[in-house]
């Protein structure tokens, strides 16, 4: 899990998010209980509460999130060309507007089959969006939801895969941010489709 700096307060299986509806509101919906059903808790997809909020979230979804997701799943892959492939974790990827009041940009669940890793890609600015899975994939490399020896390990061999700089000090408080993201001003506009 990447903590989001501003807000220090307290990281999901196959594709089973299908939706057959053509009502955009309706395949919003589909998109986010079926993320909810992924996180470590439902209740860090909270949006779907939102009644002012979630209609032109999910007409957003319903036609932009097959777009993000490809993107999402090029970062994942470019993670993956990092490692000999008995190496590489079997990792879902998706997008999803995670709750503020947990104060996270991305989450790495490992409890399901395969490891889930959900980004909110309304947190960060696009360009920044690789380093978030970097992030969440050496959690899921690891095997661990720490930010402790061997967490350090598979963040500085990603790292040094990608061009990024690898974390200097190696100590869970620097760790727990890495790499350094450029947050948004508002998390929900890009869900919107309001594009800065
Ligand atoms: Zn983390």
């Amino acid at each position: 899990m990447r903590l989001n700096p501003q807000n220090t307060s307290p990281s999901l299986a196959g594709k089973l998010i299908v939706t057959t509806s053509t009502d955009p509101l309706t395949r919003g919906l589909d998109y986010l209980y079926g993320v909810r059903s992924l996180a470590l808790d439902p209740e860090m997809i909270d949006i779907v509460y939102d009644l002012e909020n979630r209609k032109s979230l999910c007409v957003w979804i319903s036609e932009h999130i097959d777009g993000v997701n490809r993107q999402l799943e090029n970062y994942l892959q470019a993670c993956h060309d990092c490692f000999h492939p008995w190496e590489q974790p079997a990792i879902q990827i998706y997008a999803a507007p995670l709750a503020q009041s947990f104060g996270i940009d991305a989450l790495c669940n490992l409890q399901t089959n395969p490891i889930t890793i959900l980004i909110d890609v309304g947190r960060v600015v696009p360009t920044d969006w690789l380093l978030l899975v970097v992030h969440e994939y050496a959690h899921a490399h690891a095997g661990s939801p720490g930010h402790h020896e061997k967490y350090a390990r598979s963040l500085s061999h990603l790292c040094l895969g990608l061009g990024i700089a690898p974390p200097e000090f190696g100590m869970e408080s620097q760790l727990r941010f890495y790499p350094d993201c450029r947050p948004t001003q508002n998390p929900l506009a890009f869900w919107r489709g309001e594009h800065y």
